[in-house]
């Protein structure tokens, strides 16, 4: 191993319809994925959709039924684990307990015959990567979780692979160092312009971190994309209802438009077809306006405020409309300080283009 960093930039992963069955079960039922060279791409799903199925491939740790996996254009799918150039950080925390920090970080080294005084300093270089230079002779436990998951990363990397495989690192953290930690995963991985393949089932995470996140539905991936434009354009209701909150309501398409409460809304790419639809609406896009008990609402439906629940500096409405599952929407506390159970309200939905299926 060179002594900077980056000399080692990531590699291209291309998944080609893999394949994985334990018993009845398909956990991976035919999944491809491209990432490309030092991309960092989340695979985010439900419990059980094969996220770690697939990682667990990638890394070669267990077999596939069918599917061939490329890095860096080379067919790895046969090669074994220790062979793939990759590294792995996964939930739980996988440290030697016996060994200090920089012992863990430099074991990979160590197997690799790389002499003492290189390793030595090398293993320092990366707990400085992940702030942890006064660390280096603590043991595991005398390290908080969020500063093992630092020493578990800085041990991936020594060994500067070309790609990167992280299966919830963070899930065993509390909230505020999950943040933390996830900020400084994604700063560490573009200085070092590493492939990352990151496992989670947190969607916040995933859109926080990834330049793509992939949503994972029974083995196969539902949709690829940047995380603004999974949350603007989902293409399926599994990734309009699993990415944010969703409202699904009933609706009508015609010429590529939506008949909706009373309003016309354009409709997304790929929804083209006529008739009744369930549309998925984000809470954020309805309107709620208080309403004089009698007023007929100018054909805007009038519902009624079943609760109100304050998130900070914003509100959470549910409200019943009639023909309709209860909708809600996200509105400023100011606005939500005029509502009540039981309040009249007039919902109309702003004309931001939605996501629907026919009926
Ligand atoms: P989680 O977020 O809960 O870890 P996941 O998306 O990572 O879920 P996988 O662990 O990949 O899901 O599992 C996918 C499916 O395959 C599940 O139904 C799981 O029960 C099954 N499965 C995974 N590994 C095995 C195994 N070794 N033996 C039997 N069934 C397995």
């Amino acid at each position: 191993p060179t002594d900077r960093l980056a000399e080692r930039p990531g590699a291209a992963v291309q998944l080609v319809g893999l394949h994985r069955s334990f018993g009845k079960v398909r956990a991976l039922d035919g999944l491809s994925l491209d990432v490309a060279a030092g991309e960092f791409v989340a695979l985010l799903g439900p419990s059980g959709c094969g996220k770690t199925t697939a990682l667990r491939a990638l890394a070669g740790l267990d077999e596939l039924d069918s599917g061939r996996i490329l890095v860096g254009g080379q067919d790895i799918t046969r090669l074994s684990s220790n062979r793939r150039g990759m590294g792995m950080v996964f939930q739980a925390y996988s440290l030697f307990p016996t060994m200090t920090a920089r012992d863990n970080v430099a074991y990979g080294l160590r197997l690799r015959g790389v002499g003492t005084r290189t390793r030595r300093r090398r293993a320092e270089e990366l707990l400085e990567l992940v702030g942890l230079a006064s660390h280096a002779v603590h043991y595991p436990h005398q390290l908080s979780g969020g500063q093992q998951q630092r020493v578990a990363l800085a041990r991936a990397l020594a060994v500067q692979p070309e790609v990167l495989l992280l299966d919830e690192p963070l899930s065993a953290l509390d909230a505020k160092v999950r943040a933390q930690l996830r900020d400084e995963i994604r700063r560490i991985q573009l200085d070092v312009g590493i492939t990352t393949l990151f496992v989670t089932h947190d969607q916040e995470e995933a859109l926080a971190v990834a330049d793509r996140v992939g949503v994972l539905h029974a083995g196969r991936l539902e949709q690829i994309a940047r995380p603004g434009d999974l949350y603007d354009r989902p293409r399926t209701a599994f990734v309009a209802e699993f990415v944010g909150l969703s409202n699904p309501l009933r609706g009508r398409a015609r010429s590529g438009e939506l008949g909706l409460l009373g309003t016309r809304l354009p409709l997304l790419p790929g929804s083209a077809f006529e008739g009744p639809v369930r549309a998925f609406v984000r809470p954020e896009s309805v309107t709620v306006d208080p309403v004089p008990d009698q007023d007929q609402g100018h054909g805007a439906p009038i519902g009624r405020v079943l609760s109100v629940s304050f998130l900070g500096s914003l509100c959470r409405v549910r409200i019943q409309l009639p023909d309709q599952d209860p909708v809600l929407a996200q509105i400023p506390k100011a606005e939500a300080a005029r509502l009540s159970p039981g309040s009249p309200v007039r919902v109309t939905i702003r004309p931001v283009p939605v996501f629907a299926e026919p009926a």
